[in-house]
């Protein structure tokens, strides 16, 4: 008999939820919005999604959460960072508010805000390892990009600045995912999808 499929909530304080939501259900997920310690505890795995990562810093404050998602990523849930869900993942954020916290899951510093500002928004084309060969559309709003990287971090893609160099954009340590770009908002569903198989692995 086949395994019911696993529960992957989406934090729901602030960003893009409803997004992520579509796409986790499009892969096969059950997915639901997480505001609340009672929801947190119902789930297998949990994104955290794109938005404005002071003012989810600040929300999760507000209704009591740090902690407890704290505890839950630092006892093995896996967790899937996009943009601001990936500065809330590092282990040392630059360029941030004084008053932010974050959950030091990945092993990572990022700098927030690094391709500049909404005006700078961008797309292209990536090869994200784990992917495959084909070529992901990558959305970047406002994003931040990885500086630097500890020994068990797997980096996944980079992408060509502005500045003319290579910079990190998609990283991997355990079962914490995170990726400066937007996944959601492409129609393409296989980060999901490899977020799924790693909540499906962490959880069998
Ligand atoms: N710049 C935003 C932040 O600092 C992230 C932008 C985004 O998630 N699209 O949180």
């Amino acid at each position: 008999m086949s395994r019911p499929a696993p529960t992957i909530g989406v934090l729901a304080l602030q960003g893009d939820v409803h997004e992520h939501l579509r796409h986790l259900e499009e892969v096969g997920a059950r997915a639901v919005r997480v505001r609340r310690r009672p929801e947190l505890d119902a789930v297998d795995g949990l994104v955290l999604p794109g938005g404005e990562s002071t003012a989810m810093s600040r929300l999760l404050d507000v209704y009591d959460m740090y902690d407890p998602v704290a505890e839950r990523i630092s006892t093995g849930m896996p967790v899937y960072g996009s943009c601001a869900g990936m500065i809330l993942l590092a282990a040392d954020v630059l360029d941030t508010r004084a008053d932010a916290t974050w959950f030091s899951a990945i092993d990572m510093t990022v700098r927030r805000n690094a391709f500049g500002r909404q005006v700078d928004s961008f797309e292209t084309d990536l090869v994200v390892d784990p992917l495959g060969p084909e070529p992901l559309r990558t959305v970047f709003i406002r994003a931040p990009w990885v500086e630097t990287v500890g020994p068990e971090v797997e980096v996944l893609a980079s992408v060509r600045a502005s500045d003319g160099r290579d910079h990190v954009v998609a990283v991997r340590q355990g079962d914490a995912l995170a990726t400066s770009f937007h996944p959601e908002v492409t129609t393409d569903v296989r980060v999901h999808r490899y977020f799924l198989d790693m909540v499906r692995a962490a959880t069998s």
